[in-house]
């Protein structure tokens, strides 16, 4: 099989999605090429929607090399979001999953002093045995409230 990594037709092949969408040569020292491959042109166009391209090259210029291929990817989500959520861009995921939060520690809190009141009326008139199915509710109950501890350096797992 022939290949050859200088053919012309190799070279313009090579452009990385930023330099084919703007219509300009893929230098070798392209800042964005190994962040936006040709393959996937959306992303690109997603970022340079939002962020424009040079001001993209500004800031993965600025960075460190071995933290340029993360701060693409976060650029990307923030730009995803802000094109799919004008107002609100990612901010608005983080808000929503946030009520989300607050409305199950809500009915959560409800259900749980539910129970205690409950048990509470009951306690002095219930015999052991028809307590039990009760204790065993309070104690599902509990560890459904460890499900939806909120973890700061996990806040989008909720499993
Ligand atoms: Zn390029």
């Amino acid at each position: 099989m022939f290949t050859s990594s200088n053919s012309v037709e190799g070279s313009s092949s090579r452009r990385c999605a930023g330099c084919k969408h703007l219509r300009r040569r893929c230098t070798e020292d392209c800042i964005l090429a190994p962040y936006f491959p040709a393959n996937n042109p959306e992303r690109f166009e997603c970022v340079h929607k939002i962020f424009g391209a040079g001001n993209v090259a500004r800031m993965l210029k600025m960075l460190p090399v071995d933290e340029r291929a993360q701060a693409a990817n976060s650029l990307f989500t923030e730009a995803y979001w802000r094109v799919k959520e004008p107002v609100y861009g990612s901010t608005g995921v983080v808000i929503r999953i946030q009520q989300e939060i607050s409305a199950i520690r809500c009915e959560l809190a409800k259900t749980l002093a539910q129970i205690s009141m409950y048990e509470a009326h009951n306690a002095p008139r219930a015999s052991a045995t028809a307590a039990t199915p009760l204790l065993q509710q309070l104690d599902t109950l509990g560890t459904q409230e460890n499900m939806f501890l909120f973890d700061p350096n996990n806040p989008f797992n909720f499993s």
